[in-house]
């Protein structure tokens, strides 16, 4: 699959004759005694496929301009009526409303999204890295959907022509006890069905990526890249092209009451206004919520005290243009983080928003705030429910150090970057700008175990209603399959006829 260059070939000429000038400024790696260790790619990834730049911004204004346009074959307006409801405009919302849609050529869908956009957040902030399914217990929901999902978002992409690149990964050992580790996944990955899988030892690791240090590493060929903000949007144009379909946008939905007709009527508002009071009807609700997947769970009456979400901010820095081709793929550490996803990592990215860059990290700083993309971010009940949440404390306090330490790291470069120069050593804090950051949710179930796997709260508000409660990462990547495994369960939970895929 092709993916748009950078730069234009001129203008990377350009770039590179500049490149040992910029190097020179760093004596560590340019003393006259060592051989430099740093290698800078004369091509980029993908390179040898030629797409012109402009084929992105074309395609991106196309997606914009036609984006919600087409009129639907249906007048909503008028009606207000859906055979379901989809709460969230997510990539798993999206994705769940586009599979019922396919599936179901009679039904009608409207999705819901408070925003005044699709993916405005986990979607739209996160690495854009297309999981192969390594990390998986094998036999879990997560690395059945996270294996089927990276290849349906592969030909997703390439359907729709897409930028997405298949540029691989790395999870280095940086000594011998984390060489087990790299044995385990290796192992696990097998099991759940990823291809190619291969360990490499030191020299290896050195040959196919020279800056990077490591006793071993395990090779994924069948990781990548993609922008799922992008995917998004062309999920939500494939939605509205059936006409069977409508995206409100700035519809935050607050409230949800069964009728005496057994459909369900859902009552919102324009988020931080006080009204108008608007209202939408369906036979069958699915919520999708993100971090907020707990608070709408309350709201259509399921468990609110149970799997409650607790986020934390994920920031990124990102390397400096010259750096850019520092590394060619993923490059990943051994996960830790007692089951919450910590592990600065460095990723090339596709983002159509952002750009082509290098990214660095996330950190997992505890928020302030539900929607905390900076550190003073606050709200008050936000920080209620976490602090009187038990089954996170028992998670910080079994894990003080790690707790202590994502806090230090979201506010001091040098102990963030550290991280990363465990396996890239001539990584310095010059080289690195600051980026972009995400928030993602965590449910910690009792004992303060961190939920491994995705979870449904079924048939709710008297059998009308399918909660989805927790799809944290490899959820973008698997949530082409994720829309297939909803739509099988609100089938089976509301009644529908079993069409096969
Ligand atoms: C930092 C970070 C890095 C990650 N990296 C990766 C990665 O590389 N690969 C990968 O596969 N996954 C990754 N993930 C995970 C992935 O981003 C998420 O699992 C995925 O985006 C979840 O999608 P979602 O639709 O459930 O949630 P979201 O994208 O958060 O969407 C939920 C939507 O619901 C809306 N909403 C909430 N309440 C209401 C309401 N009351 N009314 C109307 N709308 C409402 C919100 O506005 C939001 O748009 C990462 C996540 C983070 C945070």
């Amino acid at each position: 699959m092709q993916y748009a260059l950078p730069l234009r070939s001129s203008a990377r000429t350009a770039l590179y004759r500049r490149v040992p000038t910029l190097l020179g400024q760093h004596t560590r790696l340019f003393s006259a005694s060592a051989t430099p260790h740093i290698h800078l790619w004369d091509h980029l990834p993908g390179e040898e496929i030629k797409e012109p730049r402009e084929g992105l911004a074309k395609l991106k204004g196309k997606i914009r301009e036609e984006r919600f346009r087409r009129k639907p074959q249906i007048n909503f307006a008028e009606h207000d009526r859906f055979d379901v409801v989809v709460v969230g405009g997510g990539i798993v919302g999206l994705a769940t409303a586009r599979e019922i849609l396919n599936r179901y050529p009679d039904k009608t869908v409207a999705v819901l999204e408070k925003e005044r956009e699709v993916a405005r957040h986990q979607t739209g902030h996160n690495s854009g890295v297309i999981h192969a399914g390594m990390y998986y217990e094998p036999g879990s929901t997560m690395a059945y959907t996270c294996v089927k999902g990276a290849q349906m978002m592969y030909d997703f992409c390439e359907k729709h022509q897409l930028p997405v690149e298949r540029c691989g990964k790395m999870i280095v050992a940086v000594n011998e006890a984390e060489h087990k580790e790299v044995e385990k996944l290796y192992h696990q990955g097998n099991a759940n069905g990823v291809k190619g899988l291969e360990i490499y030892d030191s020299k290896k690791v050195s040959e196919v990526e020279p800056n990077v240090r490591a006793y071993s590493a395990l090779y994924s060929p069948n990781t990548g890249i993609v922008d799922y903000g992008l995917v998004s949007e062309t999920l939500a144009r494939e939605i509205i092209d059936t006409g069977r379909a409508d995206i409100k946008l700035a519809f935050e939905a607050t409230r949800f009451d069964k009728l005496q007709d057994g459909s369900v009527e859902i009552t919102g508002i324009e988020p931080a206004q006080k009204g108008p009071i608007l209202s939408v009807n369906a036979k069958n609700v699915i919520t999708c919520g993100g971090f907020y997947a707990d608070r709408l769970a309350g709201l259509t009456g399921g468990n609110p005290h149970k799997d409650q979400v607790v986020t934390f901010r994920g920031t990124y820095y990102q390397l400096k243009p010259e750096y850019r081709t520092m590394v060619r793929m993923n490059i990943y550490p051994i996960p830790s983080g007692g089951g919450i996803p910590v592990g600065t990592h460095i990723t090339p990215t596709l983002n159509s928003r952002r750009g082509h860059a290098l990214i660095v990290g996330p950190g997992a700083c505890f928020t302030f705030s539900r929607e905390g993309y900076q550190f003073f971010d606050f709200k008050a009940k936000d920080v209620w429910d976490s602090f009187t949440n038990t089954s996170f404390w028992a998670f910080a306090l079994k894990n003080l150090g790690l707790s202590f330490g994502e806090l230090y790291k979201d506010i001091n470069k040098r102990a963030f970057m550290r991280a990363a120069q465990a396996y890239l050593p001539d990584l310095t804090l010059d080289m690195v700008e600051h980026s972009f950051s995400g928030v993602m949710p965590q449910v910690f179930q009792k004992g303060g175990i961190a939920a491994s796997d995705y979870i449904l709260e079924r048939k709710v508000l008297g059998g009308t209603t399918l909660n989805v409660r927790n799809a944290p990462s490899p959820a973008c990547t698997a949530s082409l399959a994720i829309g297939e495994m909803v739509t099988d369960t609100a089938a089976e939970d509301f009644g529908w006829p079993k069409i096969k895929r």
